[in-house]
């Protein structure tokens, strides 16, 4: 079967599971690709950001594409913290390079969730300053 996290062929156990049962993930990748919530907290004026994401590894096009079913966990948590927090955004790679023009928009508000898949580095983030 292929991975469809790293796209190499691997084997599985031929047994009558398989019939009903097609693993969609090589071992090595279930162990390296299971989803964890990580939470930073970045303090800003008069409030803090909590920014949630599942992975810290580089990851393609192929590997995000596959992984986003996994933001679902975060969307879980998301439903938990929903009295925690005034304005939850999901945010990426994109939205951060224009952060800086919608900053005067989200400063108002002092309790901020912000998720993504991929870990980005925020404390490096310009408008923070
Ligand atoms: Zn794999």
């Amino acid at each position: 079967m292929k991975c469809k996290i790293c796209e190499e062929y691997f084997n599985t156990n031929n047994s009558f599971s398989f019939l009903f049962y097609f693993p969609e993930k090589c071992p090595s990748c279930k162990l390296k690709y299971k989803a964890e919530i990580n939470k930073e907290f970045i303090p800003i004026d008069g409030g803090e950001i909590c920014y949630i994401y599942l992975y810290d590894l580089p990851l393609n096009l192929v590997q995000r594409n596959y992984l986003e079913r996994n933001l679902k966990i975060i969307y879980k948590q998301l439903k938990k913290d929903f009295e925690k927090y005034e304005l939850f955004l999901m945010i990426d790679y994109f939205l951060i390079k224009e952060m800086a023009d919608y900053w005067p928009l989200i400063s108002p508000f002092k309790r901020i969730c912000f998720f993504s898949l991929q870990y980005l580095d925020i404390m490096n983030w310009k408008f923070l300053e």
